[in-house]
């Protein structure tokens, strides 16, 4: 029996699945959580429905995986280690190096860890994952696969910054985006459901989670996303600013009298978007109750949410001189069909009509007319089952 994982690891988490290949059929899932903290909490889901959950000292991400790997055969859910004969690893960042999903080497490992200068919080967490991986299953195969890698075929106008050139040339200055692997998934999906080539599509993915990104794909490749250098970049998203003015930062620096960037920043990423505007939270379905009991702030924060989607739409519709398909993936996306409904009908201008009827699906469903002129649709993202297929491709 072949089996993968596909292992997600970010700054204090890690989120795993193990799937039956080529099957895609999972026999576990769970996520280790608070990662560096006395009360980590590690979660496992197996034979269909069985469920354990810790609250345990969890120190680093070292930790993390061995107790992955304790319960897996205390559960005796593997009965032999050798069975795991393909680990697939998410990671972040991978630069202008990885193009592509790489096998996992020590060299790349080595990079995976050197390219944490653009994803510090993410990046060397990975490479310390994928360091257990290999000496807990030495014979997989073990894959990276970059958020980044389905935004490199960006043409230089929209991943440059206007910038000083030397600063693209010499520190790598410029807009990689994220979430690659759903907006690579949910895209190639949308290609599918309407039967046609992706080579001949123009289609806009929206990612709507916690975290939030756009993708202009034309015939297949990204030529521009939402998110920037860093995933700080774009759209309002659950903590995160989106798109500001920089000249801000020093402004507000003097006024609350912060004196490292640094604490600025983690405000843009941590305290600002949804949780920032409405003071209630950062998940939309607090912030929708609390605007249907009247909150105005968390009204403002849905009314700017939907805003800054609709004018990425506008711009991606500018930037492919036309779309056949617009996508919603993601918590939000997937999930808020009251959302997609505001999103839609504020751009019904550009020949989009809604069907309220279909758009009622939190599944797989073309949520608009058969008159309408550009299509949308609810794609459900799986980002695990697409690390899954990419060790299952490189094998
Ligand atoms: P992450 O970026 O953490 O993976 P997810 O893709 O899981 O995020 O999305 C989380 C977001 O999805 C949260 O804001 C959550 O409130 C939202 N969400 C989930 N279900 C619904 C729903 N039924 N209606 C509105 N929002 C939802």
């Amino acid at each position: 029996m072949s089996k993968t994982f596909a292992i997600n690891a970010g700054s204090s988490s890690l989120k795993f699945q193990l799937y039956n290949m080529p099957e895609e059929e999972v026999i576990a899932k769970g996520l280790v959580e608070r990662i560096g903290l006395n009360d980590g909490v590690f979660n496992i889901e197996y034979n269909d429905g069985e469920e354990f959950e810790t609250t345990t000292n969890i120190p680093d991400h070292a930790k993390a995986v061995e107790l992955l790997f304790d319960y897996l055969q205390e559960f005796n859910i593997i009965d032999d280690l050798n069975e795991i004969d393909g680990v697939g690893h998410r990671v972040v960042a991978g630069g202008e190096i990885f193009k592509e999903s790489a096998v996992v080497t020590d060299e790349v490992i080595k990079q995976v860890d050197e390219l944490g200068e653009f994803a510090p919080l993410h990046n060397p967490a990975e490479a310390v994952v994928m360091r257990e991986f290999q000496k807990r299953v030495p014979n997989a195969t073990m894959v990276a696969v970059f958020d980044t890698s389905f935004h490199t075929t960006m043409p230089e106008e929209n991943y440059l910054y206007s910038l000083p050139y030397e600063y693209y040339e010499h520190f790598a200055a410029r807009k990689y985006g994220a979430h690659g692997t759903s907006h690579n998934y949910v895209s190639r999906r949308a290609a599918e459901i309407v039967g046609k080539p992706i080579e001949d599509l123009k289609i806009i993915t929206c990612h709507l989670g916690n975290g939030a990104s756009i993708t202009a794909v034309d015939g297949g490749k990204s030529v521009d996303t939402s998110m920037g250098f860093t995933p700080l970049a774009g759209v309002t998203m659950g903590t995160r600013t989106g798109d500001i003015d920089a000249s801000l930062i020093p402004y507000l620096m003097e006024k609350l009298d912060i004196k490292d960037v640094k604490d600025m920043i983690t405000i843009f990423n941590k305290k600002s978007g949804l949780l920032g505007i409405s003071g209630v939270s950062s998940d939309m379905r607090d912030v929708e109750e609390a605007a249907d009991e009247g909150n105005k702030r968390a009204q403002l924060a849905l009314d700017i949410f939907v805003n800054r989607v609709q004018k990425y739409i506008g711009q991606y519709i500018a930037v492919m001189n036309g779309v056949d398909i617009i996508v919603f993936t993601a918590g939000i996306g997937e999930n808020s069909a009251r959302e997609r409904r505001a999103i839609l009908e504020g751009i019904s201008w550009f020949g989009i009509e809604l069907d309220e009827e279909r758009n009622d699906t939190r599944k797989e469903a073309i949520i608009t007319t058969d008159e309408s002129k550009i299509m949308a649709i609810n794609i459900p993202t799986n980002e695990e089952v697409e690390i899954a297929r990419e060790v299952e491709r490189l094998k």
